[in-house]
């Protein structure tokens, strides 16, 4: 994943770029970058790793020695960026969110008939950013270049691109998976995934960029330069999961979805006739937690913190790169409240069930700090297909996933024609995957929301969902 962020503006913006960049930070924890413009220093760029600090520490000190009137900068999971170019559209700045899921055909393509290169290669990988420059290079504007672009992609990329002329041209992906949304305030405009971010230094939402829609933007004004499509399909997760709560994606505002989304899940709970004595109803935390808050609301059980992070030595800084190292870090994170734990009947909510792991630890220090029982909810339904959208961290293939796991071991690779009924609760196979799942994990129950209910929640025309690793439907 990632995100970008960039201002054009009638002053110098750089530190206001800074704070818009560090406000994406829960998008990414690989590299970021930082780059600018204006009239005399023409353009300039830096990029750090972020793995193992944050993204201020790492940029505080430019802001003594770098300036513009225009900036961009992005965190990214990926590939170092922004890259500067040199292409017959001038010398400019780009950088994007998403993944090309074609990218070695469309390198093969190129190299094929263009007698170019790639410069910017980690191990055998080619920097997809540059990848998706030689893309919109190979056309003579960029309106026509990232149309292009976006046509050869398959995959999700969105665009923020800073050209030597100081305007910003932004761009959302084809099918609008991620958001673009535009900023306004007296000295410029501002362009951010994440609309909190401009919020916080003064900007008033202008609009959300359609899918595939082209913009350029300068202090004066936007020009569109592509106009948006028809079809849209924004990641559901954006609300269940990886959304900043205090953002607000296609009027929907994240923290409100979390709560309706906890409450249905009551509902759903208490008509299916799932009621067990409960002390307290919380949250797998963060994410959890406003899923909880919902579900504790509608239910009447009070909401409380039987663990909490230990955050204020815990920043991502240290995060190792294998999985045992990660969930051992999971675990130290997590401290119990012990006088909340013992001898209670507790109910959980996590915003969803990937591979699992972490939440057996979870409940083992549960009953270790004398829970009496330990319920289960998953605030979205069973995840059966790996994202192929996007560079969605939280699953590489099918088969880390739990539920699938889980089917495998029940009756093999033929369970995978019946993953409609392993995910109602309401079959037979359903009520067995929740069943195993139960017993891996030590749980009392275990239920899923409803793709109804995740819909309902977040309340857009579900045809402009992508609710792809639920469902599987394209
Ligand atoms: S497959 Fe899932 S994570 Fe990927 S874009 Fe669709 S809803 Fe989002």
């Amino acid at each position: 994943m990632g995100g970008f962020f960039g201002i054009t503006s009638r002053q110098d913006c750089l530190l206001d770029v800074f704070f818009g960049v560090d406000y994406h930070s829960h998008l990414g924890t690989r590299v970021a970058g930082l780059a600018s413009w204006d009239p005399e220093a023409g353009l300039q760029r830096k990029i750090h790793d972020i793995s193992n600090a944050p993204f201020r520490t790492k940029f505080e000190h430019l802001l003594d020695t770098m300036r513009g009137t225009s900036a961009i900068g992005c965190i990214s999971d990926q590939d170092p960026q922004p890259l500067q170019i040199r292409s017959n559209q001038g010398n400019y700045l780009i950088c994007m969110t998403g993944v090309i899921t074609n990218a070695e055909a469309l390198i093969d393509q190129y190299l094929s008939f263009s007698g170019g290169h790639f410069a910017s290669i980690n191990g055998d990988r080619i920097n997809q950013t540059e990848l998706l420059s030689a893309l919109i290079n190979q056309k003579s504007d960029f309106a026509e270049g990232i149309r292009f672009a976006q046509k050869s992609i398959e995959g999700t990329a969105s665009i923020l691109i800073l050209t030597d002329r100081g305007t910003l041209i932004a761009a959302r992906d084809r099918l609008g998976r991620l958001p673009v949304e535009i900023g306004k305030r007296e000295d410029g405009y501002a362009v951010a995934f994440e609309s909190f971010a401009f919020h916080k230094l003064g900007f008033e939402d202008v609009c959300e960029l359609g899918p595939g829609e082209v913009v350029e933007i300068s202090p004066d004004g936007l020009t569109q330069l592509v106009p948006p499509g028809k079809k849209k399909k924004i990641c559901s997760f954006l609300w269940s999961y990886y959304g900043y709560p205090t953002s607000t994606y296609e009027g929907v505002n994240v923290e409100e979805m979390r709560y309706r989304n906890g409450a249905i899940m009551a509902d759903n709970d208490r008509e299916a006739g799932r009621i067990v004595p409960l002390d307290y109803i919380g949250g797998v935390p963060d994410s959890g937690t406003p899923h909880a808050i919902g579900y504790a609301n509608r239910s009447g059980v009070p909401f409380a913190r039987a663990f909490i992070k230990y955050t204020p030595t815990w920043s991502r800084s240290f995060m190792p790169s294998n999985q045992k190292d990660r969930d051992k870090i999971a675990k130290m994170k997590q401290i119990a409240v012990k006088e909340l734990i013992k001898d209670k009947n507790l109910l959980f909510v996590d915003d969803s069930i990937v591979r699992g792991t972490q939440l057996k630890e979870t409940v083992e220090f549960l009953y270790e700090s004398g829970a009496k029982s330990v319920h289960m909810r998953s605030a979205c339904p069973p995840i059966m297909y790996a994202c192929k959208y996007l560079n969605f961290s939280r699953s590489n293939s099918d088969l880390e996933l739990i539920a699938r796991r889980v089917i495998l071991e029940l009756e093999g690779e033929e369970g995978f024609q019946h993953i409609d009924e392993y995910s109602d609760g309401t079959t037979e196979r359903g009520r067995k995957l929740r069943e195993t799942i139960c017993e891996k994990f030590h749980f009392d129950s275990l239920e899923f929301q409803s793709l109804e209910g995740v819909v309902k929640a977040i309340g857009i025309n579900p045809c402009d969902l992508c609710t792809y690793c639920w469902n599987g439907k394209e």
